[in-house]
This record gives structure tokens, C-alpha cells and sequence, in this order.
């Protein structure tokens, strides 16, 4: 095992409405990721438009931004606690998370369930305290009362200590003490690449991926997104289908996408650490291990709850 020291992989989780989407598009339009004449024309996470419909988070929406040499990862979570198997495995692709929480309403019933899946999996912290410019905040008792919940749900020492920054995703600010002056958003990204673990992943031969969710288009067929484990991938190589039971399905990766800004992006080859989206195997299913033909190795997967088997046939 060895990890990469430019990637890391996060997770912002919060109480809907708390600030997500619009603290993800604060980060893209503050950090030069977009030139100065493009705009955005629609919003960060929100982009699936069933997802709009319902108002509610159905597929993981990625995004990726580099900052001083470190690509940044940032993967969202279903809002709605419907969804819990599938915010679990998300935070499966993760090594830690951005918790959101608004500076007036303070930790909310989603902010308590997903933080305590978050320090069950022992996921790094940071606390992101937001809406700081709303008139009636008051984000340092907010801050005490995320303490207090860390507090409730068991959090060990080291997790006890988490950093923790105020922000206005709205107007692009951001500070460490409501004292200090305004500043913007690479505040929070310095923060990340200097307290986010990197992930573990091997270098070793032999590319595996346990999947995480699926997607689908039309013209692609389905699409499996997960954090890759081991080995490297390109178009044309030939994968298995792996789980304890043995090799389920077979097939060849046909296009390998990584994330770039609010977009997947079509790449010539991905390597361990990254998260990556892959077309060509229609035989795979969440929980199920994609490997390399000649290594055919399942990684551990996790449980899948029934409501998120109903969701996946529903869409699929
Ligand atoms: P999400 O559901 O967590 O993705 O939340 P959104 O980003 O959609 O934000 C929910 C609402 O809160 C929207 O009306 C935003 O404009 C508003 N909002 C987000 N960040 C801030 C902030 O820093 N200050 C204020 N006053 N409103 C905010």
C-alpha cells in the first residue's frame, strides 16, 4: 500500500439546504478552476435533471478541482436520509468529509445520521460552519453544538479535534475566527489538501475497483463509479466481474472517465487513488468488484439495505 500524495477524496455531507451546492460552486468560481469569462449555467451538484425534478439527490453528482498540484475529489451525498446504504457506500470511496452545517439552524436530524456513519468509518473531519452573513447566526454556539453532537455520537479523541472553518458559501467568504477578516474560499482548500488524509491505494499490478454506484446513458449503457483500489485501467483491457462466489461477468472497459471541475472527462488511462467512471461492463452491480482479467481478486464489499436495491432497480 502507498498513497498518493496529490489526490484526495472527499465527501461533503449536510442537512438539505444547509449550503452544499452552492458552497461547491463558491469553490469553483473562487479558485481560478473557470476562466474569468465562463460562466457557469448551471448549478455545481444539481446538474441531473430527475434529480432536479424531485428537488432530491438521486446519483452521486462528482467534481474535481486542482489546487497547488493536488486534485481534490469532492463527491456529493444524497440529502434525503432515504438514502441511507447509498450514503454509506459513498463514504466507502472517501478518506474524509466536509460536514456542512448552517450557522443559524445548527446540526439538523441528516447532519447527525450521516456524521455518525462519517466516524464509524472513521472518515477525517471538517467541520464547515456556513451562512455565517445570515442575520440572526450564531455560528460559535453552532460550533459548540457540533461539538456536543461529536460528543453524543461517541467521536474518539483524535476525532474530538476537529478543524473547523466559518463560511458564507453565498458571498464566497471564508475565515477561521469569526474575529479574523474575510477571506475567500482557498482557505478551505488549503485546509483540505493539508488536513485530508491521501488514500491508501497499491500501485501494485492488477487493477480492482469495488463499484459504488452505477449510472446510465443512453448511448454508453451503464456506467460504474468507484475509487480505484489497485493497478491501473485504460480502454480495451479485459475485466472480470468478481465477487467472493467467484467471477459473475466479463467484459472489456470500452471508455474511462475521470472527474475535471463539474465534468467527467474521457481519459486514456487511471490510476490507483482516483475515482473514476467506466463504460463497457454490463454485468456489473453495486457491491460487486471490477478486476483485471488475469487477477481476478474481489475486494470486501458492504451490505446493500433494501431500499437502495428498490432506487436502483427502479432507475435502471
Ligand atoms: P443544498 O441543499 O445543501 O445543496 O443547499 P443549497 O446550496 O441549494 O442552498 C440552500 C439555500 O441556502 C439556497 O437558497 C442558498 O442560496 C442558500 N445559501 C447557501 N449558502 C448560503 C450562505 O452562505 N448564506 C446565506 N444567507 N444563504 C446561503
Amino acid at each position: 500500500m502507498s498513497t498518493k500524495q496529490n489526490i484526495r477524496n472527499i465527501a461533503i455531507i449536510a442537512h438539505v439546504d444547509h449550503g452544499k451546492t452552492t458552497l461547491v460552486d463558491s469553490i469553483f468560481s473562487q479558485t481560478g478552476v473557470f476562466r474569468d469569462n465562463q460562466q457557469m449555467d448551471a448549478r455545481v451538484l444539481d446538474s441531473n435533471p430527475q434529480e432536479r425534478e424531485r428537488g432530491i439527490t438521486i446519483f452521486s453528482k462528482n467534481a474535481a478541482a486542482v489546487y497547488e498540484g493536488c486534485k481534490i475529489n469532492i463527491v456529493d451525498t444524497p440529502g434525503h436520509a432515504d438514502f441511507g446504504g447509498e450514503v454509506e457506500r459513498i463514504l466507502k470511496m472517501v478518506d474524509g468529509v466536509l460536514l456542512l452545517v448552517d450557522a443559524f439552524e445548527g446540526p439538523m436530524p441528516q447532519t447527525k445520521f450521516v456524521l455518525r456513519k462519517a466516524l464509524e468509518l472513521n472518515l477525517k473531519p471538517i467541520v464547515v460552519i456556513n451562512k455565517i452573513d445570515r442575520p440572526q447566526a450564531d455560528p460559535v454556539k453552532v460550533h459548540d453544538q457540533v461539538l456536543d453532537l461529536f460528543i453524543a455520537l461517541g467521536a474518539d479523541e483524535d476525532q474530538l479535534e476537529f478543524p473547523y472553518i466559518f463560511t458564507s458559501a453565498k458571498n464566497g467568504v471564508a475565515k477561521l475566527s469569526m474575529d479574523d477578516d474575510d477571506q475567500d474560499m482557498s482557505l478551505l482548500l488549503d485546509m483540505i489538501v493539508r488536513e485530508m488524509p491521501a488514500p491508501e491505494s497499491s500501485d501494485e499490478e492488477g487493477f480492482q475497483m469495488l463499484v459504488t454506484s452505477l449510472d446510465y446513458s443512453e448511448y454508453l449503457g451503464k456506467i460504474a463509479i468507484g475509487r480505484i483500489q489497485r493497478g491501473r485501467v485504460k480502454p480495451g483491457d479485459p475485466l472480470v466481474v468478481v465477487t467472493p462466489e467467484g467471477v459473475v461477468a466479463k467484459g472489456n472497459a470500452v471508455k474511462v472517465f475521470t472527474f475535471d471541475k463539474t465534468q467527467r472527462i474521457e481519459v486514456k488511462e487511471a490510476g490507483a487513488g482516483d475515482i473514476i467512471a467506466m463504460s463497457g461492463i454490463a454485468g456489473v452491480n453495486v457491491g460487486q468488484t471490477l478486476a483485471a482479467a488475469l487477477k481476478p481478486e474481489a475486494l470486501e464489499s458492504f451490505e446493500i439495505s433494501k431500499p437502495t436495491l428498490s432506487m436502483l432497480f427502479s432507475v435502471n
